[in-house]
């Protein structure tokens, strides 16, 4: 794998579901800052949902392959969710760097929420050394705001963050988990896969499901 690619993304979430919001940025982002692929981490135990439950961990990465299987610049990797404990994104970068080697450069995708949140995220310092970030705005969040924010990181940390100009997209995994348990339609919002996993898998119509036991009539 080492010097076979110069540029990857890196799309790191719960994923709880994966939604066409995560899909959409992830290849707007690939072809503006011209990446060879998209990596899709789904987070373990995610450190910054501590005290909120999440969906067990290979539903969330089933999802996340089932979503991506179509778009051959897409990949997806356990390596958070083999992980014992708690995984952080610098401990996943830094495996990232061991896999690929110096020559490539790895690129984070967020939304614009998470941003402000990096300052809380361990070792952010170092993390700025290991990869640049490619933001997006959600909606809700002022781009003045974003700017402001990247502008801190880029001062005090030198940290590269880019602001990609894709289209806002009005959905999120807590929309969904809450229009299930409404008995409301998530088409148009998640893969048609997805939809039928979550189906199959009766997610999300009881809170967070833990067991997998319950099935559909
Ligand atoms: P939740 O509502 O549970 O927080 P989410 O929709 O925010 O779910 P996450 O798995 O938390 O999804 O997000 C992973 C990454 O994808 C984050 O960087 C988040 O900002 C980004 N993201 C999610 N939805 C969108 C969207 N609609 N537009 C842009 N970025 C998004
Ligand atoms: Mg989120």
């Amino acid at each position: 794998m080492k010097g076979q690619y110069k540029r990857i993304g890196i799309s790191g979430g719960t994923f709880d579901p994966i939604h066409y919001g995560h899909l959409i940025i992830a290849e707007e982002i690939r072809e503006t800052m011209g990446l060879e692929k998209v990596i899709f981490i789904p987070s373990g135990n995610p450190p910054h949902k501590k005290n909120i439950k999440v969906t067990e961990a290979i539903h969330r990465y089933n999802m996340v392959k089932l979503a991506t299987a179509s778009n051959p610049y897409f990949e997806v990797a356990s390596i958070e969710i083999e992980r014992e404990g708690y995984s952080y994104t610098i401990d996943t970068l830094k495996q990232l760097k061991q896999i690929y080697g110096r020559d490539t450069t790895f690129f984070f995708i967020t939304g614009a929420d998470v941003i402000p949140e990096l300052v809380t995220w361990r070792s952010f310092e170092n993390l700025f050394t290991l990869c640049e970030f490619v933001a997006v705005l959600r909606p809700g969040f002022e781009k003045e705001f974003l700017l402001e924010k990247i502008e801190y990181y880029k001062r005090n940390y030198n940290a590269i963050i880019h602001v990609v100009d894709a289209p806002l997209i009005g959905i999120s995994s807590t929309i969904i988990r809450k229009r299930i348990k409404q008995g409301k339609s998530i088409k148009y919002l998640v893969p048609e896969s997805v939809e039928d996993y979550i189906r199959k898998n009766a997610l999300y119509l009881y809170g967070f499901a833990r067991n997998t036991h319950l099935t559909l009539k």
